[in-house]
């Protein structure tokens, strides 16, 4: 608690009183060490890529550029460190704009057929890089849905971009739409992967907690695409949800209120 007191005073007895102001300040408090322990973890995120790049340029002004191969190599993860960091500042500035509320929706009918489609299409390349079988299912009497398209892309992208990344070669990934009879859209990404421990499981939505933070490095994650997914989803008033056992898989579920036409700009 704060305390503050402001003395009363008469005019001729001095002070007559006071009166005193309690603020529960645990709130505050609490944001105020996530916004702390948020920015040591961004600082950290861009340092360590940064660090790299400094060495391999440093062993490049050596010696290194006089020897092809090695100098090949090190550019190779010159090239590739910049780009974790522009990933890294894209999903930042992605994780902002939702975080101030800024960001009107744009509600727009989409297809969800065709919408869950485009996204696969997005990913086909690495999905027939690790032999990994997709299937798209939408309940017939859902055709259509008023979305931000911009916004669940981005939810979307992120979650199948996780399924295809813990998932190992020759797995599958099932995605679903249906109406749950509770006035909600559930879009369902499930995989056949190497699955998150029970003990994980409460903290996996927090800004960049990673299972395992090497695997997730040289999958080219940042730790940042379910809190981003998050983010968006409550934007639009909806919840996501994951479940998961390891070495069995995972099934993450986004419900979004079905909102009726006419309110496009909800
Ligand atoms: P990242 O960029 O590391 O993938 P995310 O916020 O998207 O960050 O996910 C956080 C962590 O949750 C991941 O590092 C991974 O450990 C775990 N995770 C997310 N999705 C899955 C999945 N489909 N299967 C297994 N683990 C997952």
């Amino acid at each position: 608690f704060r305390v503050t007191l402001t003395p009363i005073r008469s005019r001729d007895k001095g002070v007559a009183g006071a009166i005193a102001v309690l603020q529960d300040v645990t709130e505050m408090e609490k944001l105020e060490q996530s916004r702390r322990e948020f920015v040591a973890n961004v600082s950290h995120e861009l340092r360590t890529p940064l660090t790299t790049i400094k060495s391999y340029a440093e062993a490049l002004d050596d010696g290194a550029l006089d020897e092809p191969p090695l100098a090949d190599r090190f550019v190779g993860v010159i090239r590739s460190e910049t780009e974790r960091m522009i990933r890294l500042v894209t999903d930042l500035l992605h994780l902002s704009r939702f975080d101030s509320r800024r960001n009107q929706l744009r509600r727009q009918k989409t297809d969800l057929t065709e919408m869950l489609e485009e996204v696969v299409d997005r990913f086909s390349f690495q999905l027939r890089q690790k032999a990994i079988t997709v299937s798209v299912k939408v309940e017939k009497q859902l055709q259509t849905a008023l979305l931000d398209r911009d916004g669940i892309d981005q939810v979307l992208d992120n979650l199948v971009s996780n399924a295809i990344k813990y998932t190992l070669d020759g797995g599958s990934i099932d995605i679903s739409a249906k109406d749950n009879n509770a006035g909600q859209l559930a879009i369902a990404i499930k995989d056949t992967g190497i699955g998150i421990p029970k003990k994980d499981l409460n903290r996996i939505f927090e800004r960049f907690y990673r299972v395992d933070k090497a695997r997730s490095r040289n999958m080219g994650g940042t730790g940042l695409g379910l809190s981003i997914a998050r983010e968006i989803v409550r934007a639009h008033g909806g919840s996501i949800s994951l479940d998961s056992e390891s070495n069995v898989g995972t099934v993450v579920t986004v419900l979004l209120p079905i909102v009726p036409e006419g309110s496009e700009t909800a």
